[in-house]
């Protein structure tokens, strides 16, 4: 029987994830879904020094926002738990054991200042076969004198013991083969006698191979650390359940020139997180994709292609479109530009197909927000909420998110109290008053007002029959009902408005504008 595919998300808790990072969740979970796989959610928080407070339920938030799920891990238990790395302090105790026993890992008491001054002195300074038997190590030191040290309490590292001149190849189902050296890698610190953690080297192939990971997805800006994971299940005797492994390509900034950041985003005015984030230390602010309006289809949709084609010209695809379709062959090598245009038109395609009544839902919450003593703006009114429905398919197509849609009909709730100067100099002229005066009459004429085609009719025969300009009359209109040059067709505002509240309109402006 084929082994069980199995795949892991395993962000650090360092902030808000970033939407590469969204990314590399969504790749992992198509595939694992792909291949009837699961997928597990490890958290990686053996770097105390990088912790973040509240990173790790916002992880968990951000996924579930958008769909993606996980089978075992963190807030979801397993079998192989826990999942959280800092609950796994013992575990990673008997493998550094197991290492320093076999000589493929040694203790060095080296202290931070003292190797700050090597690397000053020397550059591109690296602690390696080449050095190490200069320094403060359990190679260089004799047995009692490192059982001493230790017994006394000073701090050391482990450091993995990293065998000069070998070919590492990493063989990467996106990549193809990467051959590396092992003489230009340094001998990493395994673990920390300071903390009792290791470091996410460790940690990381420790816990793939006992949690029986079959691929490792993930960033492009990982695939330096791919030889030393290789030597390290080399060095356990891991190698034949070895994972295979994907490198992703990099999101790259929208001109192309390289990798994008928080700071692209808030330059260009774009989010590169998927929800609000705020960083209770720092008071630094993210902000995310669900806040500024995008839905989560969207948001998937436009990730997926970020680094990923169909081969086909298929745009649009659902979750299940993608499980039904990803490769990792279909990946590229090249970087992604962060087309954030696109990503916008994708809500606005997304919100197209949405109902008016599942807008609705969307639109409530900001009505409430801006007019929280207006109880008239409630479901639970059936005038407001049926126009509330018409205005929505009045005017979707013109907007993206559910922000512009409030922006946009929110002149059929709230009368127009005055009028911005321009349009007025523009439209309002001499003889407006009188050809809207005389509409008035018109318009009160007409019983069937929700007839639209009746009504429009009605009102270009009126209009036809005085010899006024078509022009004339419908822009003054249109500026009395909407309170500016904006709106849908004339008929279906009067229609969705209704005829009390157009003629009421029409008086106010006549009122007013004089
Ligand atoms: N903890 C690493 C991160 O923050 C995991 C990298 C990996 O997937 O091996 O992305």
């Amino acid at each position: 029987m084929e082994k069980k595919i199995r795949v892991r998300f395993a962000p650090s808790p360092t902030g808000a994830l970033h939407i590469g990072g969204v990314r590399t969740a969504l790749y992992n979970y198509l595939f694992a879904k792909r291949n009837g796989g699961d997928m597990v959610l490890r958290i990686e928080d053996t770097d105390s020094t990088r912790y973040v407070e509240g990173a790790e339920e916002y992880i968990i938030e951000a996924l579930a926002w958008l769909g993606i799920k996980f089978d075992e891990g963190v807030s979801y238990g397993g079998k192989f738990a826990p999942y959280r790395q800092s609950e796994r302090k013992e575990i990673y105790k008997k493998y550094v054991k197991q290492l320093l026993d076999e000589d493929k890992a040694y203790y060095a008491f080296d202290t931070p200042e003292f190797l700050e001054e090597k690397r000053l002195q020397t550059p591109n300074f690296q602690y390696d076969a080449s050095t190490r038997g200069f320094m403060q190590n359990s190679l260089t030191l004799s047995e009692n004198e490192v059982k001493n040290r230790i017994a006394n309490g000073e701090k050391y590292v482990v450091r993995m013991k990293i065998e000069p001149n070998e070919d590492v190849l990493v063989n990467d189902l996106i990549r193809g083969e990467v051959r590396i050296n092992s003489s230009i890698l340094d001998d990493k610190v395994l673990w920390k006698s300071a903390d009792e953690l290791p470091t996410y080297h460790l940690a990381n192939i420790v816990d793939d191979h006992l949690m029986e990971i079959t691929h490792v997805i993930r960033g492009e800006e990982w695939l330096p650390s791919a030889p030393l994971h290789i030597l390290l299940y080399r060095a356990f005797g891991w190698e034949s359940t070895m994972p295979s492994f994907a490198h992703l390509p990099l999101l790259l900034k929208p001109d192309g020139k390289g990798k994008l950041s928080k700071r692209d985003g808030d330059r260009l005015g774009f989010p590169v997180f998927p929800l609000d984030f705020i960083d209770k230390k720092t008071g630094e602010k993210a902000s995310g994709y669900r806040e500024a309006g995008y839905f989560p289809e969207a948001v998937i949709n436009f990730l997926a292609l970020l680094g990923w084609n169909s081969g086909t010209e298929q745009e649009f695809f659902s979750m299940q479109q993608l499980i039904d379709t990803f490769s990792l062959e279909r990946c590229s090598k090249s970087g992604a530009k962060f087309d954030y245009e696109k990503g916008k038109w994708f809500n606005h395609k997304y919100l197209q197909i949405k109902p008016a009544e599942e807008l609705a839902k969307y639109l409530l919450p900001i009505f409430n927000e801006k007019y929280p003593d207006n109880p008239q703006f409630s479901i639970f009114n059936f005038q407001f909420y049926s126009k509330l429905i018409l205005a929505i398919d009045a005017l979707k197509e013109r907007a993206a998110f559910p922000k512009d849609l409030f922006d946009l009909l929110l002149f059929f709730f709230v009368a127009p109290v005055d009028f911005p100067e321009n349009d007025v100099k523009k439209r309002w002229k001499e003889e407006t008053p009188k050809y809207l005066t005389e509409l008035l009459s018109v318009l009160e004429s007409i019983q069937d007002f929700d007839n639209e085609e009746l009504a429009e009719e009605t009102v270009k025969v009126w209009c036809e029959a005085q010899g006024y300009g078509l022009g004339n009359v419908m822009n003054p209109f249109r500026l009395t009902l909407a309170g500016e040059m904006k709106g849908p067709q004339m008929f279906v505002i009067t229609k969705i408005l209704g005829k009390e509240e157009t003629i009421k309109r029409l008086r106010y402006a006549l009122e007013t504008l004089k």
